[in-house]
C-alpha cells in the first residue's frame, strides 16, 4: 500500500473518477521502484518483482491466465483496469467475484472461479511488465545477478494435503520442467510447518533448484532440513518473522542459521523473511507516537529486510557488531522491562487453568428465565452492533483526538448521534435495540486504547482488501483494565429507551487475532489475560442494569491454525477465553454473540461449546452451507440469527425476499430459538440504505410471526 496508503488514495480517486489511469500508473511506478531501491540499499541480493498488485495477487494471477467469469463481458485481449477492477468491485450491472480469507490472515483475496468452461489464455502481461520494469529501474543492480532467478509462492504446501494432492503437485513442475531448465527455480512455502510428505515431495520436484520455509511459524521445519537436504540445492531460511512487528532477536537467529550452514553449505544458504511482508507494517520511521523504549522492540518491514541484511553479513564474517549489541540491548530491556510484566495479571490467568468456566445453568432454562424478564415476541428482531459512520461523526471523533473540541462537546455529539440510532430503531419497530457504535473507529482499536499493554501506530496499516486497510494495535505487555470502557455510553443508551439495550463488547478471541501479538508468551496466555479483563467489564455492565449482553467473536474462525493437528487445542483456549468472560453473570442475563463468516461448519461443536445464549452469524453469500449443518442433525438448544440480508452491498432487500429466506431457515430451526437480524454491523452503509431494508426485515418478522 505504500509507506502512507499512497496506493489506497490514488485508487479511490481513480475509481471516483477524480484521476485517470495514467495517473494511478504512476502512483505504481513510483512505489515499485522505492520498494526495488529500498531492498538494493538494504544489500538484498535476489529482488522480487510482480509482487506489487492494483487489488489482489490472486486475483493477478487469474487475469494473467484470461480466466474471467462470462458476466464481465470480456472479449480476449489484454485486460485492462475496467474488466480488472469489475472483477474485484462489481460494476453497475455486475456483482463482484467473491471474496476470501487468504490462509489463517486478515488478507482477502479474489476467488477464481474454475470449471470446465474456462479457456485459458495469456491475458495479462503484469508478470513481464514488471519484470521488465523492476530491471529498467535496477539494472545494475540486477546485473550481478542476472535475471535467473524465479519465485514461486506455493504456501498450499503446509495444508494436510492428501497423497493425491502431492501427486498432482509434482505432476504440474513435471510438466514445467523444461520450461524452467535454465533457470533458477525457488519454490517458497510459509505459515507453517510441513508434513514429511509434503517436505518430500518438494525436494523431488523436478525443475526446483532452491526451496523456502517458514522457520518462524514452523519451528519443526528445521527437523526435516537436517535430517535430508539435497546436497546442490539452496535452502532460503525465512528466519525474519513477516508476520509479526518484533524485532528479531539476531543471536538467536544467527546461531540457527550457522546450524543450517553445515548442513547445506556455505554456498547454498541464503536468509530470508519468514514470508511475504504484506502481513506486518511498513516503516518503523514514520512513528512519531510510539516512545522509544518500545520503538526499539520493534521492526517493520523496512527493518526486516535491513535484518536479514546484517544476518547474511554476519554468516559471511562481516558481522557490525554495534548492530547485533543494540539488538542484544533491545531484546533484554524487552526482556526486563516492567511495562511488559504485571505480576497481579500473570497470576490471575494461571489460575484459570483447570477450570472450565461454565455457566452453571444449562442454555435452554437460561433462556426461559430470560424470557420471563424479556419478554420477547417470536422471531425477535435486532442488528448487530454497528450504525452508518457519517463523515459529521468521523470529524467529531478526529477532532476530539486531536484536542480540537472539548470533552463535553464530544459527549453531547456521541449523545445526540446515540439518541437518533435509538430513536430509529424504535420507530423501526426493531425489539432488541443497540446504541450504534458511534464512538469507535475500530471494534478492536477502541478497546486496546482503553487496556493496558496495548501500544498504538500512526502509519503501521496493513492491507485487508482492495484499498482497505487495517492498524492493529500491538500488544506488548500483560493485559488489564483499569476502568470500565463501555458502560457510560451503554447505560446512557438504555436510559434513552425502555426496550432492551445491548451492552457491546469485542471478545478475547477477536482482540488478539486482530492485533499483533507479543510472541514471548504462547498465544493463549495473552488471550486469557484478556478474557480476564473483559470479564470484568461484562460484570460492569450487568450492575449498571444492562440485561442483554454482546460479546462479538468476529475473527475465532480465521485464527483457526492451518493444520488439522492443531485444531483441538487452538479451539479448546479460544472458546474457553470466551467463556470465561461471562461465567460470573446471572441467569437472566442473556449474552450473545456475533461471528463473521458462515464457513464454520467443521467448528459447529466449538460454536455450541461457547455456550452464549445467542448467536448471531453472518450468513449472506450460503444458506445452504449454514443449514446443511443442522439438517445432517446438529443439535443447537441456543438463540440463532443467521443473517437475513448482506449488509455489504449496498442493495435494498424486499419483505419478500427476506421472509423467503426465514422461511428456508424455519424448515430446519425451531422458531423458538430462531432470531432475525442483517448478518453483520451496518457501519459501512449510508442511511439511505439502512432504513428501508430494516424496514423489510421488521416487516418480514411481522408477517410470519401472524403464519406461525
Ligand atoms: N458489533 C460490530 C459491528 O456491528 C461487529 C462487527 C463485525 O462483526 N465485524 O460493527
Ligand atoms: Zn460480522
Amino acid at each position: 500500500m505504500g509507506p502512507k496508503r499512497e496506493l489506497k488514495f490514488a485508487l479511490e480517486s481513480f475509481w471516483d473518477k477524480k484521476s485517470n489511469a495514467e495517473d494511478l500508473q504512476k502512483v505504481a511506478a513510483d512505489l515499485k521502484s522505492s520498494i526495488w531501491k529500498q531492498m538494493a540499499d538494504a544489500g538484498i541480493k535476489y529482488i522480487p518483482s510482480n509482487t506489487f498488485s492494483y487489488y489482489d495477487q490472486v486475483l493477478d494471477a487469474t487475469a494473467m491466465l484470461g480466466a474471467v467469469p462470462p458476466r464481465y463481458g470480456w472479449n480476449g485481449g489484454e485486460i485492462g483496469f475496467d474488466t480488472y477492477f469489475s472483477m474485484a468491485r462489481g460494476n453497475a450491472s455486475v456483482p463482484a467475484m467473491e471474496m476470501t480469507k487468504w490462509f489463517d490472515t486478515n488478507y482477502h483475496f479474489i476467488v477464481p472461479e474454475l470449471g470446465p468452461d474456462v479457456k485459458f489464455s495469456y491475458a495479462s502481461h503484469k508478470a513481464v511488465d514488471e519484470y521488465t520494469e523492476a530491471k529498467a529501474v535496477l539494472i545494475s543492480e540486477l546485473k550481478a545477478a542476472g535475471a535467473s532467478w524465479i519465485q514461486f509462492d506455493e504456501p498450499t504446501l503446509v495444508l494436510d494435503l492428501e497423497a493425491h494432492q502431492l501427486q498432482a503437485f509434482s505432476a504440474a513442475y513435471a510438466d514445467l520442467e523444461s520450461t524452467l531448465s535454465g533457470l533458477n527455480i525457488l519454490i517458497e512455502t510459509y505459515f507453517a510447518d510441513l508434513t514429511s510428505d509434503a517436505y518430500k515431495t518438494l525436494l523431488e520436484l523436478k525443475g526446483a533448484t532452491a526451496y523456502g520455509f517458514d522457520l518462524v511459524r514452523g519451528t519443526r521445519t528445521i527437523d526435516l532440513i537436517k535430517s535430508n537436504f539435497p546436497k546442490e540445492k539452496f535452502l532460503f531460511a525465512g528466519v525474519v518473522d513477516g508476520r509479526n512487528i518484533w524485532a528479531n532477536d539476531l543471536a538467536s537467529s544467527l546461531s540457527t542459521l550457522q546450524a543450517l550452514e553445515t548442513v547445506v553449505g556455505k554456498e547454498n544458504l541464503v536468509v530470508s523473511t519468514s514470508c511475504s511482508l504484506l502481513h506486518t507494517a511498513v516503516d518503523l520511521v514514520n512513528e512519531t507516537k510510539l516512545d522509544d523504549e518500545i520503538k526499539s522492540w520493534l521492526a517493520f518491514a523496512a527493518q526486516n529486510v535491513v535484518e536479514v541484511n546484517a544476518l547474511a553479513k554476519a554468516l559471511a564474517g562481516q558481522k557490525d557488531e554495534a548492530f547485533f549489541a543494540s539488538n542484544a540491548a533491545a531484546q533484554s530491556s524487552r526482556k526486563s522491562s516492567p511495562r511488559v510484566t504485571n505480576e497481579a495479571v500473570q497470576k490471575a490467568a494461571s489460575a484459570l487453568k483447570g477450570s472450565v468456566h461454565r455457566r452453571a445453568t444449562n442454555v435452554s432454562a437460561r433462556l426461559d428465565a430470560q424470557q420471563k424478564k424479556l419478554n420477547l415476541p417470536i422471531l425477535p428482531t435486532t442488528t448487530i452492533g454497528s450504525f452508518p459512520q457519517t463523515l459529521e461523526l468521523r470529524r467529531v471523533r478526529r477532532e476530539f483526538k486531536a484536542n480540537k473540541i472539548s470533552e463535553d462537546d464530544y459527549i453531547k455529539a456521541i449523545k445526540e448521534e446515540i439518541k437518533k440510532v435509538v430513536d430509529l430503531q424504535e420507530e423501526l419497530d426493531i425489539d432488541f435495540l443497540v446504541h450504534g457504535e458511534p464512538e469507535r473507529n475500530d471494534m478492536v482499536e477502541y478497546f486496546g486504547e482503553q487496556l493496558s499493554g496495548f501500544a498504538f501506530t500512526v502509519n503501521g496499516w496493513v492491507q485487508s482488501y482492495g484499498s482497505r486497510c487495517v492498524k492493529p494495535p500491538i500488544i506488548y505487555g500483560d493485559v488489564s483494565r483499569p476502568k470500565p470502557m463501555t458502560v457510560f455510553w451503554s447505560s446512557t443508551a438504555q436510559s434513552m429507551t425502555k426496550r432492551p439495550m445491548k451492552g457491546m463488547l469485542t471478545g478475547p478471541v477477536t482482540i488478539l487475532n486482530w492485533s499483533f501479538v507479543r510472541n514471548d508468551q504462547p498465544r493463549f496466555e495473552t488471550c486469557y489475560q484478556i478474557a480476564l479483563a473483559i470479564k470484568d467489564e461484562v460484570e460492569d455492565l450487568e450492575k449498571a442494569g444492562i440485561n442483554v449482553i454482546q460479546i462479538d467473536e468476529a475473527a475465532l474462525r480465521e485464527g483457526l491454525p492451518l493444520r488439522k493437528s492443531e485444531h483441538a487445542f487452538y479451539l479448546k483456549w479460544a472458546v474457553h477465553s470466551f467463556r470465561i468472560t461471562n461465567v460470573g453473570v446471572k441467569d437472566t442475563t442473556q449474552i450473545h454473540t456475533h461471528m463473521c463468516y458462515s464457513n464454520f461448519n467443521d467448528i459447529i461443536h466449538s460454536i455450541i461449546d461457547m455456550d452464549a445464549d445467542v448467536i448471531t452469524i453472518e450468513n449472506s453469500r450460503s444458506d445452504e452451507k449454514l443449514l446443511s449443518v443442522f439438517r445432517e442433525g446438529v443439535k443447537y438448544g441456543a438463540g440463532i440469527g443467521p443473517g437475513v440480508y448482506d449488509i455489504h452491498s449496498p442493495r435494498i432487500p424486499s419483505t419478500e425476499e427476506i421472509a423467503d429466506r426465514i422461511n428456508k431457515m424455519l424448515a430446519v430451526l425451531e422458531s423458538n430459538i430462531l432470531w432475525v437480524n442483517p448478518d453483520c454491523g451496518l457501519k459501512t452503509r449510508k442511511y439511505a440504505e439502512v432504513k428501508p431494508a430494516l424496514n423489510s426485515m421488521v416487516a418480514a418478522a411481522k408477517l410470519l410471526r401472524t403464519q406461525l
